[in-house]
């Protein structure tokens, strides 16, 4: 049983599970989720009342309760906040927010229910913000699942780093809490570790599995990656700081889908939208130096880098990596499309993409082109150079980031069915789970329930 598209998603990648049933407060969500597991059943209601006497056993329960400090009042600013037109102009409908969302103490009640039916959920994941563990009534809502007979994990993991078998790892940086639990009568526990740690290279050792590490010892685990822990080479008298492997956000994008040059807009962008594309501009810019003719391959090469033998006529540019301003909120102005993208909310789309205008024109066709090119996985911007040697804020080329590249940042699998406005989409994405997460976590459970291993992701060649 889930709650939604993410979630299921990534539970329907771990063998031998089976969605159930799928429940939502938002009809649309749940029209939405129908269309794509349509052997499901489908409930949409105010969850908070619902009734779990007439509800079906599920051996596996995900859950994404409502955050508990959306309570009564910032909920009602949060409606109000739906109702500020985006780029495109559009608002939500109330509905997306008025019905009530499951609360956290609503698992506690299902979980509960079936115990009283004789039939223990076995085990199962709630997924929250990160705050959820600051709630004031945290610790007597852990203290439940003890109490009904689970043994739990508490997890903080950054989408980016969980690295599924079948789910598209999650191009964005998206930190979440989690709570795994899995009911004694199984007799077993998940290895919780196999799944979480993700693979990096150390300098030193090659290529590890990384273990978590959070920088505070005097207190239970929690936060942001980065901010509160790091990763380390698990290697016994090493124990570096090494990044996990991550996707970078241009996995995301879709280059083909054309962008407007700035100084060409009939509404001009907000001026702290300017001041974040301008900040990221001086942030992203290298020098480079372009080889207009030569056998040597056509690669232009920063200048900071040895400089081949000049034989070729050539020119000197900018350029930059094509980067995402965000116009909302967020501890970042802007962040590199060879980065995880930031995190996707549910309030709207604030992810503006940011290329450039001109590119010198050495592919030979002597026409100068955007540089809204595909760029590989891995690849740098250094095959790109700029006829100018200054790049101005209204000759870049910018666009808001499509509803289905925010699917792709947040792992939803190619084609998946959303209906809904571009506005309604977002808000459906930004709610989600990443399945590449849910698809781990489930797996330990699964694991741990049947007893039978299964082969996590490898490590990408
Ligand atoms: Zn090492």
């Amino acid at each position: 049983m889930a709650g939604g598209g993410g979630s299921s998603q990534g539970i329907h990648y771990v063998p031998g599970t089976e969605l159930v049933m799928a429940l939502n407060h938002w009809r649309l969500a749940i029209d939405s989720h129908a269309l794509n597991f349509p052997g499901a059943q489908h409930e949409c209601c105010d969850i908070s009342q619902a009734d779990f006497r007439w509800f079906p056993y599920a051996e596996i329960l995900w859950a994404s309760p409502e955050c508990t400090h959306h309570s009564v009042a910032s909920g009602r600013k949060r409606i109000q906040l739906d109702q500020v037109p985006d780029e495109n102009g559009e608002v939500l409908p109330v509905d997306a927010a008025e019905r009530s969302r499951a609360t956290a103490w609503d698992v506690l009640r299902y979980l509960e229910r079936m115990i009283l039916r004789g039939k223990p959920v076995l085990g199962g994941v709630v997924e929250n913000v990160i705050d959820f563990q600051r709630w004031n009534l945290f610790e007597p809502w852990r203290k439940g699942f003890e109490l009904l007979g689970y043994d739990i994990e508490i997890i903080h993991l950054n989408s980016a780093h969980a690295h599924a078998r079948k789910a598209l790892w999650s191009p964005q940086s998206r930190d979440r809490f989690y709570l795994g639990y899995v009911h004694r009568s199984v007799g077993r526990k998940p290895d919780w570790q196999k799944w979480l740690r993700p693979h990096a290279t150390c300098p030193d050792h090659g290529a590890v599995r990384a273990r978590q590490d959070f920088k505070r010892k005097d207190r239970e685990p929690w936060g942001r990656y980065r901010t509160q822990y790091v990763y380390r080479c698990p290697r016994a008298g090493c124990g570096q700081v090494i990044e996990p492997l991550a996707l970078p956000a241009s996995k995301a994008i879709d280059w083909t889908i054309p962008a407007q040059r700035i100084g060409d807009r009939k509404r001009p962008l907000a001026k702290k939208t300017m001041d974040r594309i301008r900040d990221g501009l001086e942030r992203y810019a290298r020098h480079l130096v372009v080889p207009v003719e030569g056998r040597q391959g056509k690669q232009a090469k920063p200048l900071d880098e040895p400089t081949r033998t000049m034989t070729t006529r050539r020119e000197t540019g900018v350029a930059f990596t094509p980067f995402i301003a965000e116009l909302r909120g967020g501890a970042s102005k802007h962040r590199s499309t060879t980065d995880p993208l930031c995190t996707v909310t549910a309030s709207g789309n604030h992810h503006g993409l940011v290329t450039e205008g001109l590119a010198v024109p050495y592919y030979g066709t002597g026409r100068a082109r955007p540089l809204s090119q595909p760029l590989g996985a891995l690849t740098t911007v250094d095959r790109y150079g700029l006829l100018k040697a200054q790049i101005e804020v209204e000759d870049c080329l910018f666009r808001m980031l499509e509803p289905e590249e925010i699917g792709t940042a947040m792992s939803f699998r190619e084609g998946y069915k959303l209906l809904g406005t571009k506005r309604e989409r977002v808000r459906m994405l930004g709610n989600a789970v990443t399945p590449n997460a849910s698809e781990i976590l489930v797996s330990a459970v699964v694991e741990a329930i049947t007893g039978e291993d299964i082969e996590p992701a490898a490590a990408p060649c």
